[in-house]
Parts: C-alpha cells; structure tokens; sequence
C-alpha cells in the first residue's frame, strides 16, 4: 500500500485585498506545485474573508486553483481572529500561515516549509523580520514593549515574529485549543510551546493598498499585549505605591517633629503642590491600567463565540474541471 502523502494546508486571512487576489492565487499555485515537487506534499487552501466590503472573496474564488475553501466572516474580526477562524479548519500535518497581500514571498514560505521538513526536532519554523527601516524611536519602544511583556514568565515572546509561519499539525492543534478573544498571536505562540526555529527575512513592499495597522491600532495592540501576558505593571504599580507612602509617613513624622520641636508655621506650598500633581498623575495612569486588565478580564468571561462564520465557498480536488 502506498504511504499516504502528507498533507499541507496553506491559511490565509485578507480583508479588501481584492486587488491581489489574482497574483496571490498565482504565488499560491506556485507554492503547491513546488512543495508537491520536492516533498510530494497535498496541498489545501484555506482563506479567511474578514469581513471585507470590496468582492474579495469573489475574485480569490475565481483566481484560485486545486483543493481551497474560503470562510466569510460575518464582520471584520481583526487579523488575529481571522488566522484561528483559519486554523479551526486546517487539519493537516504541516499548517502555513501567511498574508494575502504579497508581502510575505513565494521564496521565504518555501524556505520555511523546507526547514521545518527537514530537521525533525522543530515544530514550528517562523520568518522574523530584521526591522531595517524601521525608526531608532520604535524600535526603542519595540525593546521596552518586549522587556516589558517578557521579564516574569516562563516563556519568551520573540520580537519581530508574526504570523508567518509554518508548523507541525499537533501545533495548529494546540493553538486552536486557546480561545482568547482578545487575541494576541504572538503571546499565544509562545504560551503554548513546542520548539521553535527562527528565519531571518526582508518582507516584500506591500502589492497596493495600505497596511491595515494605524499607529492607535499599534498603541491598542501593545496594551492588549501587556494586559494579556504581563503582571509586572502591576507589580511596579503595587511597589511604587507602597514606597510612596512610606515616604509620606517618613516625612510626615519628620513634620511633626519639626512642630514639636520649633513649632513651625506653614511653608512648603509648592512641595505640597508637586506632591498632589504627582500622586495623582501616577494614580489616573495606573488606574488606567487596571482599568485595561479589567477589560481583558471582562471579554474573557463573556461566553460568546471568538467568530462567526457568514459563509464558507469551496473546491475540492475532484470538481476541478478536466
Ligand atoms: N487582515 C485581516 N483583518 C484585519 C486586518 C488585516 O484579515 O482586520 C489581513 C490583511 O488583509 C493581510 C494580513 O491580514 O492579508 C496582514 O495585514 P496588513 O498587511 O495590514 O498588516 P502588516 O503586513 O502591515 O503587518
Ligand atoms: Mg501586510
């Protein structure tokens, strides 16, 4: 009997990329004649219509060939939503990640696909970008985010890695076990383990259109990113308080002292001054974040689905026509 072939499923999540629909569904063709060449792989598409307005679907549908299906959502879910709605129905031996605006290179996903294949002690091979280009300021900011999110657990969260990626079924498996509403990829990739191998990469310039994340979308991302995975603004919250109000009790004691002693009038007006602006600064910003942990909290404990599925158009591999 021959060995069944093993099978890949490619996920791809698009929102209004109708305008690279057409050399997608090329790259993607491309991509599975390659990968059935070198390691005789069957290959299944499953993209992910995130609740675009322009006929997106359409086109990837009449553009795309061999084995596919495409899953409307009911509405824009955000990216991260849109790669699980995708990983929920992938269930081959090696599932790949990657966007549908052509950023994300025939060659890199080859490469990916190649050295997770190829050294059997990996689960997960991700493309890493080497941020050139990207400003000395945010990568400063990136360097803290990562400190930040990263200094009291027991896994890493690797800066500049994404979503593009290729990995072991069990994996896809796994991830599609955490059901974080409020998603944030890269923290869950981490959380959930196995071992992981990076590639260095350059992304493609963008086909058309625009990236999808404005700068509030990044600051958002960031914030979810901490309140998800990170206790340590808490823990600096809790500390700054106490050492605050040990100082207050130290100075107040020297204060009654000072009066009971040299029986002191009342000076100090702007030290008083500093002592409110500051405190309460400290304290809007901190509420603010707890306010953020208490968001995140009460997302979670809504029992609504992480999606909804509109519709779901596809192919298999026999209706190709002759
Ligand atoms: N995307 C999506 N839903 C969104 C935003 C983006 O499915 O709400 C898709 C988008 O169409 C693209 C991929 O996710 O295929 C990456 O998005 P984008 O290019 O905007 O992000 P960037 O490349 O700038 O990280
Ligand atoms: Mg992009």
């Amino acid at each position: 009997m021959p060995e069944a072939q093993p099978k890949l499923d490619i996920v791809a999540p698009f929102w209004n990329e109708a305008a690279s629909a057409k050399e997608f569904a090329r790259l993607l063709s491309e991509l599975e004649a390659e990968v059935s060449r070198r390691f005789g792989f069957e290959t299944r598409k499953i993209l992910i219509d995130d609740g675009g307005t322009d006929d997106g679907a359409e086109r990837f549908a009449q553009a795309l060939t061999g084995e596919w299906e495409i899953v409307r959502l009911s509405r824009n879910f955000g990216k991260e939503v849109a790669v699980l709605a995708g990983l929920d129905r992938a269930h081959g031996d090696f599932v790949l990640i990657m966007d549908a605006d052509l950023q994300h290179s025939l060659e890199v996903s080859l490469q990916l696909i190649t050295e997770l294949v190829e050294d059997p002690d990996i689960d997960v091979v991700y493309a890493r970008t080497n941020r050139e280009g990207a400003s000395w300021r945010r990568s400063q900011l990136a360097k803290l985010f990562y400190g930040l999110i990263n200094s009291s657990q027991r896994f890493d969260i690797p800066e500049n890695a994404g979503d593009f990626r290729v990995m072991r079924g069990p994996v896809a498996r796994a991830l599609t076990q955490l059901r974080d509403k409020r998603r944030f990829n890269k923290g869950l990739y981490a959380w959930a383990g196995f071992r992981h191998k990076a590639l260095i990469y350059t992304p493609a310039d963008r086909a058309s259109g625009t990236s999808k994340w404005s700068r509030r979308n990044l600051v958002a991302f960031s914030l979810e990113g901490i309140a998800s995975f990170s206790v340590v603004p808490l823990r600096i919250l809790s500390l700054s308080g106490l050492a605050t109000a040990l100082a207050g009790i130290i100075y107040g004691f020297k204060i009654f002292f000072e009066v009971i002693f040299y029986g002191i009038a009342v000076p100090g007006f702007p030290s008083l001054l500093i002592a409110i602006v500051v405190l309460g600064g400290f304290n809007l910003a901190l509420l603010g974040l707890i306010g953020e942990y208490v968001w995140v909290a009460l997302s979670e404990s809504k029992d609504r689905p992480v999606y909804i599925v509109r519709d779901v158009l596809s192919r298999k591999r026999d209706d190709r026509e002759p």
